[in-house]
């Protein structure tokens, strides 16, 4: 008795998925877990809980009382689809709510509920049965979100229980039904996976009506794809038959840009056509870590290859690919344009203007994120610009920080991209990439975010949200046991986990920060004695890499006198300068870099780049250092204060301005670097071994060491040693006796070489 407006009701029946209603629900009424495929546009979202909810899922009378719930990984498209949904119910609108982080429009009235699978993940820990649904659709599956992997694997488990205990006691209990929807075909992660589902549950396709999109490459990357994306999108404007054009672009900051450069060059006749909106400034309310917006990026790919390339390289006029059409009858070259943005973080009342129809004799452009990739459809889209890449959550393996870096996309995610330019007839997808670099570059499939980030780092956020048994846990794609057993033992040794491997309070704080847990602890235990910003500076610095060129990297030997001259010069410049960093201590390489650090925040910028040179310095790591702190310095004032974060996420380069750090707290920050390594400790071999003898003359890299657990580092010698670019190695006197390291390392090439531990600090 749901009555819908006729229009409503008319373009829901054009959507592929109502033709199949009956095969979905009575699919659902016989398993216990359905996966759904459909193209982005099918009507996935939209319908299939309204499905649910007609035929009597979530009704109080029914014997299916409990909620429909449908998780989003972002919660733009939670809000958004709520009230589509919402709209389309008509007389049941107020059976539709959502609830996103700090956001929420549900109540005892709501039968159907979108939330971000954030939202999901935490009820559970206080009701893992999830006693209050009767049906959870996990939206967007094949993007392999960590959020939504987990859900999956934790729903199959309730799934099963839900179904031993209704079996049970009927009257108490109900069955739970799992639908999983995903916009490509490639499910055979869930569908085939034994730990999850015994037996594979039914995939009902939805045949999407695609029409034929033609691809046209670049003939060379347009590595400025912002420039490149502008002048491709006027050209199809002042050229192109009608149709929408939707443009992909990376994030916040360069949509803004776009839009305004596509607006001041396309206006309305008539002035303003755009009931303007106060710039949205990010509060701390939706500003919390979940924001997919919150630019953290550190690579810049536009620096990388900014020498290759020059806008004369562009494509040359009238030999592009794609133009052979031309404007029809009525259209002008210089027709309005309706540019309108898409992103995470604009509200949505802004967002929901996509679906409108644009004004009169105007074309509607949309400048998007990947958001518009699968999550929105934007209709009437004929035209695509895909600058090929996108900003994704990225864990640096090597420096254990999380950041939101610009990469390549994968080619099923292109392809997705230009399928948004044939939902309503045939269509064009301009790629601002060549197909060389589209053939060599591009994954087949994203990488699963779960294989992404460090181990450790999926562990700890698994405990956060209690999952206790991390070896046995039906992942979707599992990472091995021993990488996983390995990770517990170091959260572990770190207080993360106690001895039952539960999480500890400090372990939770610990989940809060997007850095490896090591890193995460340092800057915990950082937060006293003022030593906070040393510690963020050291942290950048272990995490960026070694900023100081080695002594045989500069001075290379020589064979006549003059050159030898030169290094005797070049030597002697060497030594002042590192003996000058090793003032605040002489027997830590991490407070040798944090000398270096202070002393450049004393420089002037335009003074620095010599600074590095005369200081035998890398240039690029020493400015990325500097870019690290300014996000550490963020993310710590976010977690570490009270009341979260601070209007702004911008640090000032004043904030920057470290002092050499007091004797007491050189010996703090020694003990913090010590707290994030504490499972890295070596020991000088004749202090525990009576059989050791050091020889007066022995040179200190020959010094033998041994390591307090034992290493993975397959070592034939039992001994590790001082690496020879360490501080130590010309401290002129007998090293510590105990020892941090950061990393051991052996010369692969080379069978009887030494394992080399890089040494953080002694300590005291
Ligand atoms: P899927 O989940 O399969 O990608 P959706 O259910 O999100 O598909 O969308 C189905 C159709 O509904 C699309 O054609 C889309 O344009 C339309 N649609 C979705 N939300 C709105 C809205 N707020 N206003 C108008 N049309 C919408
Ligand atoms: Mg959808």
């Amino acid at each position: 008795d749901v009555q819908r407006d006729d229009s409503v009701q008319k373009s829901r029946m054009q959507l592929p998925v109502f033709e199949e209603e009956h095969r979905i629900l009575e699919a659902i009424h016989h398993n216990d877990c359905v996966i759904i495929c459909g193209e982005t546009g099918s009507g996935k979202t939209t319908q299939v809980p309204q499905f649910l909810f007609e035929s009597g899922y979530g009704s109080p009378d029914s014997d299916t009382p409990g909620m429909i719930g449908i998780t989003q990984p972002r919660r733009v498209a939670a809000v958004a689809m709520a009230e589509r949904v919402g709209r389309e119910l008509g007389n049941y609108k107020k059976r539709v709510g959502h609830q996103i982080r700090f956001d929420a429009s549900v109540d005892e009235e709501t039968s159907i509920k979108f939330m971000t699978d954030g939202v999901l993940l935490r009820e559970m820990m206080s009701d893992f049965l999830l006693t209050k649904y009767s049906a959870l659709i996990i939206d967007e599956a094949h993007e392999r979100n960590i959020n939504t992997d987990i859900l999956i694997g934790m729903l199959s488990r309730v799934m099963k229980l839900r179904r031993d205990w209704s079996c049970k006691d009927p009257a108490k209990y109900r069955p739970l039904k799992l639908i999983i929807m995903s916009a490509t075909l490639r499910v055979s992660d869930f569908s085939e996976n034994k730990s999850l589902f015994s037996s594979p549950p039914p995939i009902i396709n939805v045949q999407a009506r695609q029409y034929p999109v033609s691809i046209h490459f670049n003939r060379r990357t347009a590595f400025n794809y912002n420039e490149e994306a502008f002048r491709k999108t006027c050209k199809i404007h002042s050229k192109l038959p009608p149709g929408g054009i939707l443009v992909f672009l990376t994030g916040k900051g360069e949509i803004n840009e776009m839009v305004r450069r596509l607006r001041k060059r396309f206006p309305f006749k008539r002035g303003n056509n755009y009931d303007d909106v106060a710039e949205v400034k990010v509060d701390s309310r939706n500003a919390d870590m979940e924001a997919e917006e919150v630019d953290f990026s550190v690579n810049d790919m536009i620096d990388d290859f900014s020498e290759e390339s020059s806008n004369e390289d562009d494509e040359e006029e009238g030999e592009e690919e794609g133009f052979e059409e031309t404007l029809e009858e009525g259209q002008t070259t210089e027709d309005p344009l309706y540019v309108l943005p898409l992103y995470s973080l604009l509200p949505t009342k802004e967002q929901m203007k996509i679906f409108e129809h644009p004004p009169k004799g105007a074309r509607l452009c949309v400048v998007a994120t990947n958001i518009a990739e699968t999550s929105l459809t934007i209709p009437d889209i004929r035209y695509v610009v895909d600058c090929g890449r996108s900003k994704e959550r990225t864990f640096n393996e090597a420096t254990g920080v999380q950041s939101y870096e610009i990469n390549w996309i994968s080619k099923a995610s292109a392809d997705q991209r230009a399928g948004r330019a044939g939902r309503t007839g045939p269509g064009h997808c301009y790629r601002l990439f060549s197909s060389a670099i589209y053939e060599s570059e591009f994954a087949q499939f994203s990488k699963p975010e779960i294989l992404r980030m460090p181990v450790e780092s999926v562990v700890l956020t698994m405990k956060s949200m209690g999952i206790d048994n991390i070896t046995n846990f039906p992942f979707v794609t599992p990472p091995t046991r021993d990488s996983l057993r390995k990770a517990e033992k170091l959260l572990q040794h770190l207080g993360a986990l106690d001895d039952r491997m539960i999480i500890t309070k400090l372990g939770q704080k610990m989940s809060h920060f997007p850095l490896s847990p090591r890193f995460a602890k340092m800057l915990l235990v950082a937060n006293q004695q003022g030593c906070l910003p040393y510690i963020i500076a050291v942290v950048s610095g272990l995490s960026v890499g070694d900023p100081f060129i080695s002594e045989s990297e500069i001075i290379p030997r020589g064979e006549d006198d003059d050159e030898n001259e030169w290094r005797k010069q070049q030597l002697a410049k060497f030594n002042k300068s590192r003996q000058l960093f090793t003032k605040l201590d002489k027997f830590s390489d991490g407070l040798q870099m944090l000398s270096a650090i202070c002393a450049q925040d004393h420089i002037p910028r335009a003074d620095r780049e010599k600074f590095f040179e005369d200081n035998f310095l890398r240039p690029k790591i020493m400015d990325e250092i500097v870019k690290l702190r300014k996000q550490l310095t963020y993310i710590a004032k976010v977690n570490l204060s009270k009341d979260s974060i601070a209007a702004s996420s911008l640090v000032k380069d004043e904030e920057l301005m470290l002092s050499p750090p007091t004797k007491v707290q050189v010996e703090a920050i020694k003990q913090m670097i010590t707290a994030g390594f504490i499972d890295h400790v070596a020991v000088r071999a004749d202090i525990v071994d009576k059989n050791v003898k050091i020889p007066n003359n022995a040179p200190i890299t020959a010094i033998q060491y041994l390591t307090l657990m034992p290493t993975s580092e397959s070592n034939s010698d039992r001994f590790v040693y001082i690496h020879p670019n360490s501080v130590l190695s010309k401290c002129g006197e007998l090293p510590p006796s105990y020892l941090v390291y950061q990393s051991l390392t052996t010369n692969n090439a080379s069978a009887t070489s030494k394992l080399r531990m890089r040494p953080l600090t002694d300590i005291g």
